[in-house]
Protein backbone atom coordinates (compact mmCIF):
# COMPACT_ATOMS: atom_id res chain seq x y z
CA UNK A 1 0.00 0.00 0.00
CA UNK A 2 1.40 3.52 -0.83
CA UNK A 3 2.31 5.24 2.13
CA UNK A 4 0.21 8.04 3.38
CA UNK A 5 0.83 12.44 2.23
CA UNK A 6 1.10 12.80 5.76
CA UNK A 7 3.92 10.11 6.44
CA UNK A 8 5.68 11.24 3.09
CA UNK A 9 5.71 14.58 4.19
CA UNK A 10 7.12 13.92 7.54
CA UNK A 11 9.83 11.47 5.43
CA UNK A 12 11.10 14.56 3.24
CA UNK A 13 11.95 16.70 6.01
CA UNK A 14 15.63 16.90 7.43
CA UNK A 15 14.45 15.96 10.76
CA UNK A 16 13.66 12.16 9.56
CA UNK A 17 16.93 12.42 8.09
CA UNK A 18 18.44 13.20 11.56
CA UNK A 19 16.38 11.07 14.15
CA UNK A 20 16.54 7.40 15.30
CA UNK A 21 12.91 7.10 15.53
CA UNK A 22 9.05 8.42 14.03
CA UNK A 23 7.57 9.21 17.48
CA UNK A 24 3.72 9.10 16.86
CA UNK A 25 2.18 9.09 19.85
CA UNK A 26 0.51 7.48 23.27
CA UNK A 27 -1.74 6.02 25.69
CA UNK A 28 -5.45 5.64 24.08
CA UNK A 29 -6.28 6.60 20.88
CA UNK A 30 -9.96 5.93 22.33
CA UNK A 31 -9.99 8.62 24.42
CA UNK A 32 -12.22 12.12 25.18
CA UNK A 33 -8.57 14.07 25.45
CA UNK A 34 -5.53 14.56 23.07
CA UNK A 35 -2.44 16.24 25.14
CA UNK A 36 0.09 17.76 22.49
CA UNK A 37 3.23 18.59 23.04
CA UNK A 38 5.98 20.62 21.40
CA UNK A 39 8.66 17.82 19.48
CA UNK A 40 10.43 14.63 21.07
CA UNK A 41 13.44 15.18 22.90
CA UNK A 42 16.67 12.70 23.02
CA UNK A 43 15.16 9.84 25.42
CA UNK A 44 11.75 10.03 22.85
CA UNK A 45 13.61 9.71 19.80
CA UNK A 46 15.26 6.82 21.21
CA UNK A 47 12.40 5.26 22.24
CA UNK A 48 9.54 6.09 19.67
CA UNK A 49 7.78 7.18 22.13
CA UNK A 50 6.26 10.71 23.19
CA UNK A 51 7.01 11.88 26.94
CA UNK A 52 9.12 9.06 28.52
CA UNK A 53 12.12 11.43 29.41
CA UNK A 54 11.91 13.54 32.63
CA UNK A 55 8.77 15.86 31.34
CA UNK A 56 6.82 12.12 31.07
CA UNK A 57 7.71 10.58 34.11
CA UNK A 58 6.49 13.88 35.67
CA UNK A 59 3.33 13.90 33.28
CA UNK A 60 2.41 10.48 34.57
CA UNK A 61 2.52 11.85 38.31
CA UNK A 62 0.43 14.74 37.33
CA UNK A 63 -1.99 12.49 35.84
CA UNK A 64 -2.08 10.20 38.72
CA UNK A 65 -2.78 13.29 41.27
CA UNK A 66 -5.68 13.95 39.51
CA UNK A 67 -6.98 10.29 38.92
CA UNK A 68 -6.12 10.01 35.60
CA UNK A 69 -3.60 7.85 33.40
CA UNK A 70 -2.73 6.97 29.93
CA UNK A 71 -6.12 4.99 30.39
CA UNK A 72 -8.20 8.49 29.94
CA UNK A 73 -5.46 10.69 27.52
CA UNK A 74 -3.19 10.53 24.09
CA UNK A 75 -0.29 11.91 23.58
CA UNK A 76 1.42 13.46 21.04
CA UNK A 77 3.61 16.02 19.74
CA UNK A 78 3.45 18.64 16.51
CA UNK A 79 6.79 17.24 15.58
CA UNK A 80 7.12 13.96 14.89
CA UNK A 81 10.88 13.84 15.05
CA UNK A 82 13.62 15.53 17.42
CA UNK A 83 14.89 18.41 16.40
CA UNK A 84 18.70 18.53 16.12
CA UNK A 85 19.80 19.70 20.08
CA UNK A 86 16.06 20.24 20.09
CA UNK A 87 15.95 23.60 18.77
CA UNK A 88 13.19 25.00 17.79
CA UNK A 89 11.27 23.81 14.47
CA UNK A 90 11.27 25.82 11.57
CA UNK A 91 8.54 27.13 9.37
CA UNK A 92 9.08 24.22 6.70
CA UNK A 93 9.28 22.04 9.05
CA UNK A 94 5.82 22.38 10.84
CA UNK A 95 4.38 22.90 7.67
CA UNK A 96 5.20 18.98 6.56
CA UNK A 97 4.78 18.03 10.43
CA UNK A 98 1.70 19.55 11.03
CA UNK A 99 -0.63 17.63 8.49
CA UNK A 100 0.05 14.38 10.48
CA UNK A 101 -1.35 15.49 13.50
CA UNK A 102 -4.54 16.98 11.70
CA UNK A 103 -4.43 12.75 10.74
CA UNK A 104 -4.83 12.02 14.63
CA UNK A 105 -6.98 14.25 15.37
CA UNK A 106 -9.35 13.58 12.49
CA UNK A 107 -9.27 10.17 13.26
CA UNK A 108 -9.29 10.21 16.65
CA UNK A 109 -12.04 12.71 17.17
CA UNK A 110 -10.96 13.94 21.12
CA UNK A 111 -13.36 16.34 22.92
CA UNK A 112 -10.93 18.47 24.28
CA UNK A 113 -7.46 19.34 22.76
CA UNK A 114 -4.64 20.46 26.06
CA UNK A 115 -2.01 22.39 24.23
CA UNK A 116 1.39 21.62 26.70
CA UNK A 117 3.18 24.58 27.39
CA UNK A 118 3.84 27.58 25.16
CA UNK A 119 4.90 26.13 22.41
CA UNK A 120 2.10 24.29 21.59
CA UNK A 121 -0.27 26.70 22.97
CA UNK A 122 0.95 29.73 20.54
CA UNK A 123 1.22 27.09 17.48
CA UNK A 124 -2.48 26.38 18.25
CA UNK A 125 -3.56 29.65 18.80
CA UNK A 126 -1.79 31.02 15.40
CA UNK A 127 -3.18 28.58 14.03
CA UNK A 128 -0.19 26.25 12.71
CA UNK A 129 1.24 29.35 11.24
CA UNK A 130 4.82 29.93 12.78
CA UNK A 131 5.42 33.42 12.23
CA UNK A 132 1.87 34.07 14.00
CA UNK A 133 3.06 32.70 17.05
CA UNK A 134 5.18 35.02 17.90
CA UNK A 135 1.94 37.60 18.70
CA UNK A 136 0.26 35.29 20.77
CA UNK A 137 -0.19 35.42 24.48
CA UNK A 138 2.15 33.29 26.91
CA UNK A 139 0.89 30.01 28.92
CA UNK A 140 0.36 32.17 31.88
CA UNK A 141 -2.58 34.66 30.85
CA UNK A 142 -4.45 31.89 28.99
CA UNK A 143 -3.79 27.88 30.77
CA UNK A 144 -6.93 26.87 31.81
CA UNK A 145 -9.57 29.06 29.72
CA UNK A 146 -11.55 26.84 27.20
CA UNK A 147 -11.10 28.41 23.64
CA UNK A 148 -12.94 27.59 20.12
CA UNK A 149 -10.92 27.36 17.42
CA UNK A 150 -10.53 26.64 13.66
CA UNK A 151 -6.98 24.38 12.95
CA UNK A 152 -6.80 23.27 9.48
CA UNK A 153 -10.28 22.77 8.91
CA UNK A 154 -11.45 21.06 12.19
CA UNK A 155 -13.36 22.68 15.24
CA UNK A 156 -11.15 22.04 18.03
CA UNK A 157 -11.85 22.71 21.90
CA UNK A 158 -8.52 24.18 22.92
CA UNK A 159 -7.27 23.95 26.85
CA UNK A 160 -3.94 24.84 27.20
CA UNK A 161 -1.93 23.44 30.27
CA UNK A 162 1.61 24.27 31.62
CA UNK A 163 4.24 21.90 30.23
CA UNK A 164 4.88 18.92 32.79
CA UNK A 165 8.96 19.67 31.98
CA UNK A 166 7.76 23.65 33.05
CA UNK A 167 6.42 22.42 36.09
CA UNK A 168 9.81 20.59 37.71
CA UNK A 169 11.16 23.59 37.70
CA UNK A 170 8.42 25.71 39.56
CA UNK A 171 6.45 22.67 41.12
CA UNK A 172 4.93 24.35 43.74
CA UNK A 173 3.51 26.95 41.95
CA UNK A 174 2.41 25.69 39.12
CA UNK A 175 1.43 21.75 40.66
CA UNK A 176 -2.35 23.27 42.16
CA UNK A 177 -2.27 25.17 38.54
CA UNK A 178 -2.13 22.30 37.01
CA UNK A 179 -4.76 20.48 38.86
CA UNK A 180 -7.21 23.25 39.03
CA UNK A 181 -7.03 23.50 35.13
CA UNK A 182 -7.08 19.19 34.97
CA UNK A 183 -10.35 19.72 36.67
CA UNK A 184 -11.85 21.96 33.94
CA UNK A 185 -10.69 19.38 31.16
CA UNK A 186 -12.61 16.60 33.26
CA UNK A 187 -15.67 18.62 33.69
CA UNK A 188 -15.44 18.96 29.97
CA UNK A 189 -15.60 15.60 29.02
CA UNK A 190 -17.27 14.16 31.94
CA UNK A 191 -14.62 12.33 33.59
N1 LIG B 1 8.49 17.55 25.52
C1 LIG B 1 7.57 17.56 24.53
O1 LIG B 1 6.98 18.60 24.21
N2 LIG B 1 7.31 16.40 23.93
C2 LIG B 1 7.88 15.24 24.27
O2 LIG B 1 7.55 14.20 23.69
C3 LIG B 1 8.83 15.26 25.31
C4 LIG B 1 9.12 16.42 25.92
Amino acid sequence: MAEPEFVRLVKDTELFKNCTNIVIGKGNVEADILFVGEAPGRNEDLQGLPFVGAAGKNLDKLLDKVGLSLENVYVANILKCRPPENRDPLSSEILAHAPWLVHQIKTMKPKVICSLGNYATKFFLALGNVEGMKKQPGITSVHGKPLEIDFFGLKIKLIPLFHPAAIIYNRNKLTPLWEEDMEIVKREVGL
